[in-house]
């Protein structure tokens, strides 16, 4: 059984990325610039925005925060997105999700400028991601993809299982497995909620992808000897024992499950990492395309 790295592969990624942003500012004395909005006080999206801020400042680039109080109205963020999108100082524009539920996401989402959709989630880039064409692509699914290229982890003909069907990690992730390109051409089956006979399912994949958001779902007689195991899961969990007060917990029963598996992401440590080095690519990748 072989770790995952997120870390040395999110490290590996953003030492090129720093190396390409010297010569990018050599040529044209501008930074690549990540404009994200923050809306309300939600302790996870916090944590999310400051380390894409901070790793912002890792690999050269500049980074604005636009906070909002949770109470703010669609119109103040409708405006704060035109601003950002007219902002030609403005490589990237990313909204963190969720939400308040009284602002409409889609309406938000769609009003991000294509060029500078470094999240992935306008309908263009999943429309282009749909046709296999260059796009910016979600983050999490992205840098799964990375990951898989960094360990050579073979695809083609597999049996991949997605769990999960969300518009940022399993549907393009599902996309992506099964394209025909190098860590692509999996045979892919996407599982969600209403998915009937989901352990058998899941016994017979050869690479799973758990991205459902229930702590420890994933379990040692769900997997078969040799699989590939990826886990998007990040869920806070009570733990007196942590000065934080809660442990971050994976979808997979990790302990359980590793000793079975021929390649196996760690929760925290795997899957994270890989998604804010994924979203740094995109930013430096809108930057280039502008000049
Ligand atoms: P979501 O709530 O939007 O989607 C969850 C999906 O899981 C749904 O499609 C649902 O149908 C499916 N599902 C729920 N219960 C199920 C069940 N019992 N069996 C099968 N499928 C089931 O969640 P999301 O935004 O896709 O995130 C999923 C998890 O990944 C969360 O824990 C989230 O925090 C985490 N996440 C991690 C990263 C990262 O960088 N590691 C990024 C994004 C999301």
């Amino acid at each position: 059984m072989q770790i995952l790295d997120g870390k040395t592969v999110a490290n590996a990624v953003k030492e090129q990325l720093i190396t390409e942003t010297v010569a990018h500012k050599n040529a044209t004395s501008h930074s690549p610039h990540l404009a994200a909005i923050l809306i309300g006080n939600d302790g996870a999206s916090e944590t999310y925005v400051a380390s894409k801020i901070k790793n912002c400042a890792d690999v050269g680039f500049k980074s604005t925060l636009i906070r909002f109080d949770a109470t703010a109205t669609e119109k103040e963020i409708t405006e704060a997105v035109i601003k950002l999108n007219e902002d030609d100082d403005v490589n990237g524009i990313l909204v963190q999700l969720p939400l308040p539920k009284h602002i409409n996401e889609a309406v938000i989402i769609n009003l991000i400028n294509p060029t500078k959709d470094v999240d992935g989630f306008h309908p263009i880039s999943v429309g282009k991601l749909v046709q296999g064409l260059p796009t910016f692509v979600p983050a999490t699914p992205f840098g799964i993809m990375l990951m898989l290229q960094h360990y050579q982890i073979e695809t083609a003909g597999k049996h991949a299982v997605v769990i999960g069907r969300s518009n940022i990690v399993g549907r393009p992730m599902s996309i992506l497995l099964s394209q025909n390109t190098q860590y692509g051409n999996c045979t892919v089956t996407l599982c969600h909620s209403r998915t009937k006979d989901l352990e058998k399912i899941c016994a017979g994949a050869d690479i799973i992808v758990a991205a459902l958001g229930i702590p420890g779902f994933l379990t040692a007689d769900m997997v078969k000897e040799g699989a590939v195991v990826i886990d998007v899961g990040i869920t806070r969990v009570a733990d007196e024992s942590k000065k934080s007060g809660y442990a971050i917990k994976g979808d997979v029963d990790f302990e359980n499950v590793a000793p079975k598996c021929s390649f196996i992401t760690p929760v925290p440590g795997g899957v994270g990492l890989m998604t804010i080095a994924a979203l740094l690519k995109n930013t430096l990748a809108a930057t280039s395309a502008k000049q």
